[in-house]
C-alpha cells in the first residue's frame, strides 16, 4: 500500500446536525477526522479517515509541555448549485510548512494534504451548511507526541484535520467594531514565532484580549514588541488603513502573520488599480493622518470574518472615529468580492477556488 493511500473507516453512528441558524464558531464537529502519523523511521505514514473521536496521548507527550504544534484555518463553502469549494487551500498548506519549519516539525506533502482535506470534506459533505454566510471551518493541525520531558524536537507527530460547521460571522450584516491599541502586552517579537501559526502565540495573547473585552472592545491592535511604535495586527487578523486614497498594510517583518486574506486583499486592490503599499506604519503616523482628516477607512482581514471594518480605535485616551463609525466603500467592496468568489456568485479571475469534487 502506498504511503498516499488513505484508509477510510466510516462512522456508523452519525450525529444529528445542528440547525444552520444555531451554528456558532468552532462548537460542533462533524462525523469524521483525518489522521496521519510521523516517525523518524517511516516519515509521514498511515493516513486515515476515521470516526471523529477523542485521541489518546501519553501524559508525557511533548505537546503538553513545550507546545511544539502548528495549525491552519480555512473554510469549505457551498454554492447555490450545491458545489462545495475551498478558497486557496494551497496557500494554507504552504504556510503550514513555513510554520512547521519554524517549530522544527517535519514538512508535510502539501498536495497530498489538500487531497486529504478534499476527501474528508467530501465524506462529511452533508455537514457543509448552505444558509447565507455559513461554511465548514477546516482545522488542520500537527502535534508533537513523543513521551519525553527533555527540551528538544519530538521524534513523533500526528497530523490531524477536524471540521466544524460555522455560522455567519455577521448576524446583522457586516458591522464595524471597536478596537483598543494595546500598550502593555505584545503578541510577538522579531525573531520569535509571530509569523508561525502556533499555539503559544494565541495563549500569550489571551490576557490582553480578556482585558480589552472587559473594557468593551472587540479586539486589540498589536504594536511591535520592541518599541511599541509600529502597527502589526488586530486581534488574529491582519490590518489595513486607507489614508488619503492609498491603502497601507504593515509589511511582513517576521512577527506578523502572513494572512491568506491579506494576500488576497492586496491582489484584488492591485487588480482594481487602487494604490496599495506594504510598509511600516507607526501609531503616531496613523493618529496624525486621522487628525488631518486623511484616515478614510480601517479594517481587519482574516478567514473567519473575511473583512472586519474598524469603526472606533482608541489609543490611550485618544479616540478615533473612522468613517463616522460606518463600513467604508473599499471594505464593503472587498467583503462582497471575496465572499462572492468563495460562494461562487462572482467570477474568480485568479483561480483561487478549488472544487472538492
Ligand atoms: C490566521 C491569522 C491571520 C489571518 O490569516 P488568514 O490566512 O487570512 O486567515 C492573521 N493574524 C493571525 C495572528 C492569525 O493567526
Amino acid at each position: 500500500m502506498s504511503q498516499y493511500t488513505i484508509t477510510v473507516i466510516k462512522n456508523e453512528q452519525p450525529k444529528p446536525k445542528p440547525a444552520s441558524d444555531q451554528l456558532m464558531f468552532g462548537k460542533y464537529f462533524t462525523d469524521h477526522m483525518f489522521i496521519q502519523d510521523y516517525s523518524e523511521e517511516r516519515g509521514w505514514h498511515n493516513p486515515r479517515i476515521i470516526p471523529y473521536e477523542p485521541i489518546s496521548l501519553d501524559p508525557a507527550a511533548m505537546i503538553f509541555h513545550y507546545g511544539q504544534t502548528v495549525f491552519e484555518g480555512l473554510k469549505a463553502y457551498k454554492t447555490k448549485e450545491g458545489q462545495i469549494q475551498l478558497f486557496r487551500p494551497d496557500k494554507n498548506m504552504e504556510r503550514l510548512n513555513r510554520s512547521n519549519d519554524r517549530m522544527c516539525i517535519p514538512a508535510i506533502d502539501e498536495e497530498f494534504a489538500i487531497d486529504a482535506i478534499k476527501h474528508l470534506v467530501h465524506i462529511d459533505h452533508e455537514w457543509v451548511p448552505d444558509t447565507p454566510g455559513t461554511s465548514l471551518y477546516i482545522r488542520p493541525f500537527i502535534i508533537s507526541t513523543e513521551p519525553y520531558l527533555g527540551v528538544s524536537p519530538s521524534s513523533t507527530y500526528q497530523f490531524i484535520v477536524i471540521l466544524s460547521p460555522v455560522g455567519s460571522y455577521y448576524k446583522e450584516g457586516i458591522n464595524p467594531v471597536k478596537i483598543a491599541v494595546e500598550n502593555d502586552y505584545v503578541r510577538a517579537v522579531k525573531g520569535g514565532t509571530g509569523e508561525a501559526k502556533t499555539a503559544g502565540n494565541y495563549a500569550s495573547s489571551l490576557k490582553a484580549q480578556v482585558i480589552g473585552e472587559q473594557e468593551g472592545y472587540a479586539q486589540v491592535l498589536w504594536l511591535d514588541g520592541v518599541e511599541k511604535k509600529y502597527i502589526e495586527e488586530v486581534g488574529s487578523m491582519n490590518v489595513f488603513f486607507k489614508i488619503n486614497g492609498e491603502v497601507i498594510t504593515p509589511m511582513l517583518n517576521g512577527s506578523i502573520l502572513n494572512g491568506v486574506t491579506r494576500n488576497s486583499v492586496i491582489e484584488l486592490l492591485n487588480y482594481w488599480n487602487i494604490p496599495v503599499v506594504e510598509r511600516r506604519i507607526t501609531m503616531q503616523e496613523l493618529f496624525d493622518s486621522y487628525q488631518k482628516g486623511e484616515l478614510e477607512e480601517a479594517f481587519g482581514s482574516g478567514t473567519a470574518a473575511v473583512i472586519s471594518p474598524i469603526g472606533e480605535l482608541n489609543w490611550d485616551d485618544q479616540k478615533m472615529i473612522i468613517n463616522q463609525g460606518k463600513t467604508g466603500e473599499i471594505s464593503r467592496k472587498l467583503y462582497d468580492t471575496l465572499t462572492g468568489i468563495q460562494y461562487g456568485t462572482e467570477e474568480d479571475p485568479f483561480n483561487w477556488i478549488i472544487k472538492v469534487k
